[in-house]
């Protein structure tokens, strides 16, 4: 193989790395624990062998005929200067050179970017959103993330900032988000808003699914639990599915009004829990989007689960103009 790209997905729980042709195909992929308490040094020493070794295992894959590296960073990323600027899920990454680290490693050209916007453009890429051009994604996980694709690239904005879905406000006086607002999108429909809500329906009412599954526990109660019980029909379940499904609608209506995308994915862990999630989503935002603009656009699950952000961290070292 001629031209290869590595793309790098460096997560909060772990490093995944993959050899790719421009096609898409995937030659190599591996994965390590990131092991984030040993802060920047390590894990970037720790990222470029694991890289490294999927040379090593292959023995058509050459060196010499990688073109480019790309990789994924969860937090705030100056994509000019390649530097990491500061990570809530890397501790002390903050005002981290880390592009010219790997530079000097690989010595081609390297492409960094937010993970969130580079799991997005792997959506886009290789996923559900293949073939469209204006491609909104939210990534529901422990926290909300998304990416925001423009005419085929990711949109950044003035400061490399765009496309916080998150944090976009949905109830004035809602609950504390982790950004300090109150009210945002992730504060109630992330993984972590979906099990308190879970927990305090299920104490409310004793016979619900939830606290079965939860082996009597309803501490114990997770995402997880929640769309497994309601899809079992657990009315209590069901209703919180169908708040959270409400609540997101309303983000994907006002995305729909601002942006008018082709395409509205919708990704990450939380996604997987079924389709109940969907319908409530399509449901609200047809309620309050513009009738024109809602027809314009489908409300779809992603395809490609983890192996988003490392396939679009390939694919941004690959389609950068
Ligand atoms: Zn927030």
């Amino acid at each position: 193989v001629k031209h290869l790209y590595l793309g790098i997905d460096l997560g909060g729980s772990n490093i995944t790395a993959a050899l790719m042709k421009r096609s898409g195909e995937v030659l190599a992929m591996n994965k390590v624990k990131t092991l984030a308490h040993e802060g920047h040094g390590k894990i970037t020493k720790r990222l470029i062998e694991n890289a490294k070794a999927l040379f090593a295992d292959e023995p058509s894959l050459h060196r010499k005929n990688l073109k480019a590296v790309g990789i994924g960073v969860p937090g705030v990323i100056d994509i000019k200067r390649g530097v990491v600027r500061y990570s809530p899920n890397l501790p002390g990454w903050t005002n981290i050179h880390l592009r010219e680290k790997i530079r000097k490693a690989f010595r081609v050209p390297v492409y960094m970017d937010n993970d969130a916007n580079v799991a997005a453009f792997g959506e886009k890429w290789l996923g559900a959103g293949k073939g469209f051009r204006h491609v909104v994604v939210y990534t529901l996980g422990t926290g909300v993330g998304g990416g925001v694709i423009l005419n085929g690239g990711i949109f950044h904005g003035s400061c490399d900032g765009a496309g916080e879905l998150g944090h976009t406000t949905i109830i004035p006086d809602g609950p504390l988000c982790n950004c300090g607002n109150r009210g945002c999108l992730e504060a109630l429909v992330s993984g972590t808003a979906i099990a308190r809500e879970g927990r305090q329906a299920a104490g409310k009412d004793k016979r619900s699914l939830m606290n079965k599954l939860a082996e009597g526990e309803s501490g114990k109660i997770t995402s997880k639990i929640v769309f497994h019980a309601a899809e079992q029909g657990d009315k209590t379940a069901l209703r919180v599915v169908s708040q959270v499904g409400k609540y997101l609608g309303i983000g994907v209506a006002n995305v729909i009004n601002l942006l008018n995308p082709q395409l509205i994915i919708i990704g990450g862990g939380v996604s997987k829990a079924g389709d109940a999630l969907l319908k409530y989503v399509k449901a609200e935002a047809q309620k309050r989007a513009m009738k024109e603009l809602y027809r314009c656009t489908k409300i779809v699950k992603a395809q490609l689960a983890d192996r988003a952000g490392v396939f679009g961290a390939a694919g941004i070292a690959i389609h950068v103009k």
